[in-house]
């Protein structure tokens, strides 16, 4: 499970902290301010507004204030509630005027916290203060000497990213806070399955014509089968062959023999389990998606060894949704602690399920072609002649 990011925006006045966090919303809107608790008189835009009696609440719970500071009559608390339901509903990008409590916070709420120094001289400071007709230029100005004064005195803490607001646009400066965010996050793969990362196909083959071969079927007849099965093997599937075929099982035995002989059959495509491993040594997270019962699917990820490397798996069936359901795609995200929003990869061999589902739910896909022309519509970010292609690329290529 990844832990989840955040972002401590540092700088003087009129560095451009509620422009830059702007700007970063528009980019992405799962960034988000966070607001800090005022118990005090004034200003209420931009804080949640507290009662002496709801900080003495804080105050008497260990841990629940996480930071808090005092200026003029009134107090600021970074506290542990707001802070759980910001990370519940994105990435928190937190203003904070003391180094002190960059520490505070880094110290006191374990995420991934992304520290941002944005910087302007004082020049700028004033420049801005006037042009945006601040009438209280000169407490900013003094606000300023106070920043850098701070900085000087905690000269030994090293902010992960450095941002000048003189020279960077806003949304410039945005960019290279999601840049920085991003390099430090592992990429999201989902793979397909059956006959992305196992043969199904071989499998299938060899079980229905043993099974031909056990109970005396023509080929024709295991060849309708195979035909069947091929795409989906479910209990509807063997009812349909039974009404259609004269066979020599009923349906239920046909699946229950399915259920306990086929998983065991399944193999994974040559190479495989080494390129799972050196994606996910890149810094990939990797899940599988795929659609199909949970019994069966669980226990051939077990027989192929695939359940143990990758870091998740969603099955449609415990999901409720199939591919190329949207849904699908969020729970498998979700199974590793992430959302799509920041991207990622989708990669199977199924141009409707995987490429058209993959493409609506924000992805970069991969068809698996196994040597098969793409059948048209909208095409992939690159068709691959099998999985360890596909892998290639996606490791090769930008998120
Ligand atoms: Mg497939």
């Amino acid at each position: 499970m990844n832990r989840p990011h955040g972002v401590l925006i540092y700088g003087p006045p009129a560095s451009g902290k509620d422009t830059v966090t702007r700007a970063l919303s528009a980019l992405d809107p799962t960034f988000g301010l966070f607001s800090r608790v005022k118990v005090g008189p004034g200003r209420s835009a931009g804080y949640r507004m507290g009662t002496p009696e709801l900080l003495a609440e804080l105050r008497a719970t260990a841990g629940e204030v996480v930071y808090e500071n005092s200026r003029y009559d009134s107090t600021y608390v970074t506290d542990r509630p707001g802070l759980v339901a910001a990370f519940e509903a994105g990435v928190p990008v937190m203003h904070l005027g003391q180094v002190d409590g960059v520490r505070a916070v880094l110290d006191g709420y374990p995420a991934d916290w992304l520290t941002v120094l944005l910087w302007c001289p004082r020049e700028l400071t004033a420049e801005r203060s006037v042009g945006r007709g601040d009438t209280d230029t000169a407490a900013r100005l003094a606000a300023w000497d106070a920043t850098q004064a701070d900085l000087e005195a905690n000269a030994g803490f090293r902010f992960d990213l450095v941002v000048r607001t003189d020279t960077a646009s806003p949304e410039q400066a945005a960019e290279r806070i999601r840049q920085a965010l991003s390099a430090r996050e592992r990429r999201l793969l989902m793979l397909d399955f059956d006959d992305t990362l196992i043969d199904r196909r071989a499998a299938v083959t060899a079980w229905i014509f043993g099974y031909g071969a056990t109970y005396g079927l023509s080929p024709d007849v295991a060849r309708r089968i195979l035909d069947a099965i091929r795409i989906r093997a479910d209990l509807q599937t063997f009812e349909g062959l039974c009404a259609e075929l004269a066979l020599p099982e009923s349906a239920d035995r046909m699946w229950a023999r399915y259920n306990a002989e086929f998983p065991a059959t399944v193999r994974v495509f040559p190479g495989v389990p080494d390129a799972l491993e050196a994606i996910r040594a890149d810094g990939w997270q990797v899940v599988v998606v795929t659609n199909g019962g949970s019994e069966i699917q669980r226990a051939k990820l077990k027989a192929s060894g695939i359940d143990g490397l990758v870091d998740g798996v969603c099955i449609s069936e415990e999901a409720g949704a199939r591919k190329p359901d949207l849904s699908i795609f969020e729970t498998a995200a979700a199974r590793v602690g992430r959302s799509l929003a920041r991207g990622g990869w989708m990669v199977g061999d199924n141009a409707a399920l995987d490429v058209v589902g993959g493409r609506a739910a924000g992805l970069r896909t991969v068809w698996v072609s196994h040597g098969r022309t793409w059948p048209g519509g909208a095409e992939p970010d690159y068709i691959a002649l099998d999985v360890l292609d596909a892998l290639g690329h996606v490791r090769g290529g930008a998120r």
